[in-house]
Order: structure tokens, then sequence, then C-alpha cells
């Protein structure tokens, strides 16, 4: 092993753990993990009622919200693997050129090895699990470093690690960024982060130090266009339910509203009446209310809360709001409109509960707004116009594109999930999962006797110019 200074030493001692098993790993039948991950899976449903409580404590969490954001993508993610694992492992044979006449190459797909998992607080638990199920699929060990913001669930994660898992094979570690310091300081063979741009270029550097590869799973201002031609109900409708899920606090959230004039009070006014479908149970959206969560911490309340101020200050137009509590960390929605393109609000990604929206009055004004800011996680459009929605798509660079919706991109199994520069780079879910935490290792065979390429080894005297001359003919 590479010399490590300035390393813990338990943590040095479990990396080798885990290096070791990672090795021993690799000559085991699939089968073994496709099996693991099944009653991983099991696992996971008989604790349901441990991942309720734990969400609860930290984010304020209902019950149903816990099952649909949190539960229910795990274990769509467990059973797709399952299901898919054997197709995923089987090597894939590659044609051979002529020049390779008479050989037979295939891609392996073998596990990196030792691999670190480091989580955010915003999804707790599906985000920090959700990754393992690739890493496992792939035949992997991981370390697991989940976030200190939301200390119930990172609890919950590492009991139920400690239960279920040998320790050599998933280890959670709690801790805050001096632990996740100390732990990337080892000499991992991939790196899967998720959370904010300024840590993922933290973990990049030093991944350098080790050339480890990473997967970064980043955040940004997910811009949602609406024109005229679209359906504005669904769009009030699917915008409201995706952008107060987890009180904005999702890296998918549509961050900012971008739409046509003419249509923009009914807009407005739709919005308004489906938020208030969603949460005001009582008559108004309040602490009381069971469906809506809360934020994370003060630190995030008070900055959400600074950028509204700033953006009010600025001339931007209050469309919706109400009471919110400090104390209890119930943040009321906020509309805002009219909201200037150098406010804070429109720098730095919400991850809350605040939607800015800016008209436009000509199509013209979209793209700058856009391409101003760095590369968008998500990008939505509502438009019933195919050229529309083909122009914008093929304008902006985006993690992923979500026509008439928005958020579902996440949760669709076959699709790969993730950012492109600021927001990110590599893929997770699924096959794409999988591929993160692999070596496609191509492995070439070579028959016996005379080969193509011995007719160009030295000396290289006429004939061999010849049969490169034929070459650059025939290729
Ligand atoms: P964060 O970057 O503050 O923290 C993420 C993890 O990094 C935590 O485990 C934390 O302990 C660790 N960390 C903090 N400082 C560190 C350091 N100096 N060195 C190493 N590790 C350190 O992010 P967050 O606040 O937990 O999450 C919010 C951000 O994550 C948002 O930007 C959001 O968009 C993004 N996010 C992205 C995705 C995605 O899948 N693309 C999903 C959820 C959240």
């Amino acid at each position: 092993m590479e010399k490590l200074a300035g390393v813990d030493a338990d943590f040095k001692v479990m990396f080798e753990k885990h290096a070791a098993r990672a090795q021993r790993l690799r000559t085991e039948p699939w089968q073994n993990r496709k099996k693991l991950i099944k009653s991983f899976g099991e696992f996971v449903i008989q604790n349901r009622h441990r991942i309720h409580e734990a969400l609860k404590a930290d984010l304020g969490k209902s019950e149903t919200e816990t099952d649909i954001s949190e539960v229910f993508p795990l274990i769509t993610e467990i059973k797709h693997a399952v299901r898919e694992l054997g197709n995923w492992v089987e090597p894939e044979p590659i044609d051979a050129p002529i020049t390779y006449l008479g050989t037979t190459s295939e891609l392996q797909y073998e596990p990196k090895g030792a691999c670190l998992i480091i989580g955010p607080w915003n999804f707790p638990f599906m985000l920090t699990l959700g990754p393992l199920v690739s890493c496992l699929a792939a035949g992997n060990t991981a370390i697991i470093k989940p976030s200190e913001l939301t200390p119930h669930t990172s609890q919950l994660m590492r009991d139920m690690v400690k239960e279920f898992f040998e320790e050599d094979l998933v280890t959670v570690i709690e801790g805050d960024a001096q632990v996740a310091t100390q732990l990337l300081k080892l000499p991992f063979d991939h790196i899967f982060f998720t959370g904010s741009t300024s840590v993922g270029k933290i973990v990049m550097r030093a991944a350098a130090d080790h050339l480890c590869s990473v997967t970064l799973e980043l955040g940004g201002k997910s811009p949602t266009i609406i024109d005229a031609s679209a359906n504005l109900n669904d769009a009030a409708k699917r915008i409201a339910f995706g952008k107060f899920l987890n009180v904005g606090q999702a890296c998918v959230a549509p961050d900012y509203i971008l739409i046509d004039k003419t249509v923009e009070l009914e807009f407005i006014d739709l919005l308004k009446q489906n938020i208030s479908k969603l949460y005001a149970a009582n008559g108004s959206i309040n602490s009381q209310s069971p469906d809506y969560g809360r934020i994370v911490n003060a630190r995030n309340f008070n900055r959400i809360d600074a950028l509204v101020q700033d953006a009010i200050q600025l001339g931007a137009k209050v469309e919706l709001n109400g009471a919110s509590d400090a104390t209890s960390r119930f943040f009321h929605p906020v509309i805002l409109s009219g909201v200037p393109t150098d406010s804070k609000i429109m720098e730095e990604e919400i991850f809350g509960p605040v939607l800015p929206i800016i008209s436009f009055s000509s199509e013209e004004e979209i793209l700058p707004i856009i391409l101003a800011r760095p590369k968008p996680l998500g990008f939505y459009i509502f438009s019933t116009r195919k050229a529309f929605q083909q122009k914008l798509t093929e304008s902006v660079s985006a993690g992923a594109v979500c026509i008439n919706d928005c958020v579902l991109q996440f949760t669709h199994p076959n699709l790969p999930f993730g950012g492109t520069n600021a927001s990110g780079f590599g893929k997770a879910h699924g096959r794409y999962g999988f591929l993160a935490f692999s070596n496609e290792k191509p492995v070439l065979k070579q028959k016996r006797g005379i080969t193509m390429s011995s007719f160009l080894y030295p000396p290289f005297n006429n004939r061999v110019k010849r049969t490169i001359n034929l070459m650059l003919r025939w290729l």
C-alpha cells in the first residue's frame, strides 16, 4: 500500500481490510452479489418504521413522503439490479477488424475494488444507499461516509449496515468534513460523491493524489421554461410537486421559472392553487401541515431567507408567502415574480421552497439567461411545440431534460442520472451505476501461429512497407 501520512490509524486498518476483501471478491460468482442485494432489499423493507422515524426526526418528513422519496427509489434500484445483474455482468463480444483477423475480443466488467461513498443530507437514506447497491452489484466493497447534518439517518444507516453486512464488505464511518478529509487520503479505487459543487472540487483534488476515479453527483440551478402553448394546469400541478417535495431541498428541483409574459398571471394563480391543494390540508400551510417537511438546519433556513430578502430589496414582487418559523425550521412556500437576473437568488442554487419567476416577451430572451449560468443538473420545458422543445433541448447542455414534467427523470430505472461539468459527471442508477463502479476491461485472445500483426515486425523491409501501404488503402 502507498505511504499514508497523517491518516487516522483505525481508518487505515479498516481500509486495508476492505482492500483485501475486494481482492477476494474479484473471483467470487456474481450470483452471491445478487443474493446479498436481494436480501438487503428485504431487510430495508423490514426496517421501514426505523427509516420513517429517522427521516421524521431529521427533516420532518411524513411517513408517506419518506416512502415515496427514500424507500421506494432505493427498493426500485435494488429490484432492478437483482433482475438485471445477470445481463450487466455478461462479457460483451467485440468484433475484430481485418487487421485483427484471427483474434477474439470481449469487454469484461471487473470490479474497481475498494470504494468510498460520501452522501448528502437532503435524501440522506436513498442517496447514500442507492450508490451502495451499484457498488455491490459491480462486486466492490464500500466505506460509507453519510452526512453529519442528518444524524438520526446517519446513525440508522450505521446500525443497519452493521446488522446486515460483514464489516470488511460495507462499513459506515460517521463524521463531518474532517472525517471525510481523512478518508479521502486513502487510496480508494473509486469515490462516489453526492453533494455540493464546492465540496465536489475538494473531493476531485483529493482523488487526484491517488489517480482515483470519481463520480460527482452535484447540484445547480435547474431552469424551467413555460411557453404560451403549455398546458398551464398540468405545468402548475407538476411544478408544485417537483419544487416543494422535501421543501425544495432536492438537487433536481426546478430552481427558477422563465415564462411567456402572456400566460404568467394565469400560471401563478394556478401554481398557488396547486400548492394549496398539496399542503393546505387545514386551510393554510403552516407548521402543523402534515405533509410539508422542514429545512435541515438554522444555517440553511437563514441562507434561504436572505436570498428572498435580497430579491425583494432589488424589486422582486412577492406572489405567495406566509408566516415561517425559524425555531421549528418551517419555511412557508414563497413565489417571487419580476426577479432581477442579478439578484443572489439567481446566482446560487436555492435548495429551498422559494420559486423565482422571470417573464419573457420574446423567446430570444431565454437562452442568454440560462447560458450565463453553469450547466444545470435538470432542464425542464413545458410546451406543446415540438420545434421549441427541440431547439431548447439542443441548445442547452444539462444533466437531463424533462419535457412537460420535472424531477421524474431521477427515478426512471433505465435512464442514467448525473450532471455535466459544474453539475457533476459520471452517471448513477441501474446499469449506469454498475458501470460507474466497474472497469470495462478489454480481453483480447490471439490465435496460434502466424498473425496479422507479425507482418509488421522488423526488419522494416519492402515487404513491411508494402503491407503498410495496403493497410492505409484498405482500412
Ligand atoms: P455538501 O457538499 O455540503 O456535503 C456532502 C458530503 O460531503 C457530506 O457527507 C459532508 O460531510 C461532506 N463534506 C463536507 N465538507 C467536506 C470536505 N471539505 N471534504 C470532504 N467532504 C466534505 O452537500 P450537502 O449540503 O449535503 O448537499 C446539498 C448539495 O448536494 C446541493 O448542492 C445539491 O444539489 C447536491 N445534491 C446533488 C445530488 C445529485 O444526485 N446530483 C443529490 C443530492 C444533493
